[in-house]
């Protein structure tokens, strides 16, 4: 009889544990997908899932090459994976593992069922360094601090990465089975209009094939430097694979084997190597806190600011989303996440803190706004980043630490090249101003061709006098500090 392999945000045939230990079974293996349905599971945003078709298409084409094929079935999953066991006969299930709480209890009850009508599932851990419940202090708890958690990692091994199964030996599927499977393009899953997905195909390709590039071309190109260039938005000097990663597409062992190889080969990589293989722990990190701690995407983790009163101001908040808080950094970051679905780490923390801090805004809306336009949007790493510039999650950026959204992008957008890219109409502004137009000369302003409060907004709110409202804010807050 067949076996299974169900995949779900492990697009990739390499250094797929689950997929590798179904293919050494010899026996013949049909791969599945299930897609929406009415699980307990938060639905993908939008940008989310336009990469979640060009994912699928290319693993599709993948296990195509290697003699396999994929079909996709519509959820809900327990009813549907439960009926692919029985109607394809299988004697077991293959998957790797996700770690949020709904995610956690659906393959639960899933497993039992089956493991009720002797089908064996086995599960693998294909997505992180090591499973959170692998990494904890010395009483055995979990580590409720990055940089402890950090040092753990450093000390422990991880096995290789696995080669992608030479050949998948494919099965037949009952027919019955076939006339439920949905083809990709009638799943809903691109935007048909307005098409602003335009802006995702322009800047993204989806896929196991397109996640190895980037990772070679940021290996050869990218690491050099990486710890300074992280932080300057206009230029390209992060990996861009938050996506690839999110999907399954990269194993983030692959990532530290061939890093940790780099270095080997080129020792004076050493400290840009070590920042970013830091990241990648970080991704860990927040997955191991989302499991440990599943309340992290819906529920300030600090109690305290269960009392906070957020302002809800729906102009401010569109102001913010749509890029026209006026203040040139914050709106070239939203701007570019509309348009590209993607933000560099630098300026998230900028938006983010603006939303939080100069407009007190409740940080789950940002986090919902970041949900749906993010192609990387990711429940561990969104909810816990969020948190941390809220200052309410574990181990976080204290509340009043308020950035400065003009010294900001001075120091990190230094020539302005940023901004200019994604606010155009302040392309012609000196670079002495960009940061703060409302500063500059009237005829500065003129032979730019601005006109603040029409071609660009005057600033929404007043930083000195934001900035002190949301230390006054917290401080009314009885044991904030
Ligand atoms: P690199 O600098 O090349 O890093 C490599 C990888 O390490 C990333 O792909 C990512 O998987 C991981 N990583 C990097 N920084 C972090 C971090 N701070 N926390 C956890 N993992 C990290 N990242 C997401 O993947 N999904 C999200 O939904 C997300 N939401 C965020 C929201 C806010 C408010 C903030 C401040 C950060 C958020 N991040 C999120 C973290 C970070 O901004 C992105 O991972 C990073 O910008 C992706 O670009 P990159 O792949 O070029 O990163």
């Amino acid at each position: 009889s067949p076996v299974l392999v169900w995949f779900r945000d492990d697009h990739r045939l390499a250094d797929n544990p689950a997929l590798a230990a179904a293919a050494a079974t010899g026996s013949q293996v049909l791969c599945f997908a299930v897609i929406g349905g009415s699980d307990d599971l938060r639905p993908l945003g939008g940008a989310a899932r336009w990469w979640l078709h060009g994912s699928l298409r290319a693993l599709g084409e993948s296990l195509e090459q290697a003699g396999a094929s994929l079909a996709l079935f519509e959820g809900p999953a327990p009813s549907v994976v439960e009926r692919v066991a029985r109607e394809t006969g299988a004697s077991a299930i293959f998957w790797n593992r996700r770690y949020g709480a709904a995610e956690i209890a659906l393959d639960t009850a899933v497993k039992k069922r089956l493991t009720d009508s002797g089908i064996k599932a086995h599960s693998f851990n294909g997505r992180l360094l090591h499973e959170p419940w692998d990494i904890v202090n010395q009483a055995g708890r979990p580590f409720q601090v990055f940089t402890p958690y950090l040092r753990t990692v450093m000390t422990r091994g991880l096995k290789a990465a696995l080669a992608p199964p030479k050949r998948i030996p494919g099965g037949i599927w009952p027919s019955s089975l076939l006339a439920s499977t949905i083809p990709l393009e009638e799943l809903g899953l691109e935007p048909s209009s307005p098409d602003w997905a335009g802006g995702l195909r322009t800047a993204w390709r989806p896929g196991e094939e397109a996640a190895r590039k980037s990772f070679r071309h940021f290996l050869s190109k990218g690491l050099r430097g990486y710890a300074e260039n992280r932080d300057r938005p206009s230029l390209i000097g992060t990996s861009r694979l938050s996506p690839h990663l999110r999907f399954g597409e990269i194993s983030p062992r692959q990532i530290w084997h061939a890093v940790t190889a780099q270095v080997a080969e080129h020792p004076s990589l050493a400290r840009d190597a070590e920042k970013y293989l830091s990241e990648i722990v970080w991704r860990d990190f927040s997955h191991q806190l989302l499991h440990f701690h599943p309340h992290l995407p819906v529920r300030s983790h600090s109690s305290r600011f269960d009392a906070f009163p957020w302002i809800d101001d729906p102009k401010t908040l569109k102001a913010w989303r749509r890029g026209r808080t006026g203040y040139p950094i914050v709106d070239a970051g939203m701007r570019q996440l509309w348009q590209t679905g993607w933000m560099h780490n630098r300026v998230r923390m900028i938006t983010a803190s603006f939303l939080v801090k100069h407009l007190l805004t409740d940080w789950r809306k940002g986090e919902a706004w970041f949900w749906d336009t993010l192609v990387d949007a990711d429940p561990a790493n969104n909810a816990f980043s969020w948190q941390w510039v809220a200052g309410s999650g574990p181990d976080s950026a204290p509340f009043h630490r308020i950035f400065n959204p003009v010294t900001q992008g001075e120091k990190f957008d230094p020539d302005g090249d940023y901004v200019r890219t994604f606010v155009p109409e302040l392309a012609g502004l000196p670079s002495t101003f960009l940061h703060h137009p409302w500063d500059a000369p009237p005829a500065v302003l003129q032979e730019a061709g601005i006109s603040l409060g029409e071609t660009y907004p005057e600033p929404i709110v007043v930083h000195g006098l934001a900035r002190e409202r949301a230390l006054q804010t917290f401080r009314s807050l009885r044991g904030l500090e």
